[in-house]
């Protein structure tokens, strides 16, 4: 993993423990085809676009291109916790904790003051649950000033939720807001607390172009969620996402605050 880090220019990244067995899919027109029309229904908020979404978790798996993954309840942040002892100048660390296990507030009180450890990466998608569930470890990110890095479910206005409720919480979208980008990208233009980020196949090149248009440069972060494809099982590849946005046309200092600057600021 270092050395896909130097081969592409990123010396420090912040890891999450897996959520799920290692996905993998091999490359098809078809799948293409599927995932292009995923985005565009949901891009346009077309009737049926969150049932194909809630489709892809199920009985505890993730479902995609035929394939099933195990989704781990209880993400191991222990692995974590090793890389940034062995690794401390070229790792961060996401907490990932699921409310519904027993004793989460321990986990979460376990690493939250550890050195490396910036924040706290939640999935109401995976772990199926109503973003409610989310109040208490909202309530210590927000006063130990912790982002909290949220891949969302389809739940109607949850992205609401947690900045209403609590309003100096930073907050992260996954994959840009799936599955609302238009929806979220105008309730969060207004909204100082929020950010989203561009990572992994659940957006493309012109849903990035158009989350920056949507909210400013200041807004969007590179890669918190998965920045990378996998072109070999296992080998995790940071060239292609981020190429999303070094190709966006906008001023190179924009650029540099989207492929970090802006975290760098958020987690100081
Ligand atoms: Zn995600």
């Amino acid at each position: 993993m270092i050395a896909g880090m130097d081969s592409n220019g990123v010396s420090k990244t912040a890891l999450i423990p897996p959520m799920n067995e290692t996905m993998f899919e091999i490359e098809s027109s078809l799948n293409h085809y599927l995932q292009r029309t995923f985005k565009f229904m949901i891009l346009n908020s077309i009737p049926g676009s969150n049932s194909i979404y809630n489709n892809l978790v199920k009985d505890g798996y993730f479902h995609l291109a035929g394939r099933s993954y195990k989704i781990f309840s209880k993400p191991d942040n222990t692995l974590v916790a090793d890389a940034l002892i062995q690794h401390p100048s070229r790792f961060l660390g996401w907490i990932a904790i699921n409310p519904l296990e027993p004793h989460s507030l321990d986990e979460l009180e376990t690493y939250i003051d550890c050195p490396g450890f910036i924040g706290v990466k939640v999935h109401p998608f995976m772990h199926d649950y109503s973003i409610k569930e989310l109040d208490q470890i909202a309530d210590v990110c927000q006063s130990r000033g912790k982002p909290m890095l949220i891949h969302l479910s389809s739940e109607r206005d949850s992205f609401k939720y947690l900045p209403i409720k609590f309003p100096k919480l930073k907050v992260i979208y996954a994959h840009a807001g799936v599955p609302f980008w238009r929806e979220l990208w105008k309730f969060a233009k207004n909204q100082p607390s929020i950010f989203v980020d561009t990572s992994s196949d659940y957006i493309n090149p012109s849903i990035v172009k158009k989350t920056v248009q949507a909210l400013g440069f200041r807004k969007v972060l590179y890669g918190c969620d998965g920045p990378y494809g996998m072109s070999k099982f296992n080998e995790y590849d940071y060239s292609l996402k981020k190429k999303w946005i070094e190709d966006l046309i906008i001023p190179n200092y924009q650029k540099d605050l989207i492929l970090g600057g802006n975290f760098l600021e958020m987690i100081e």
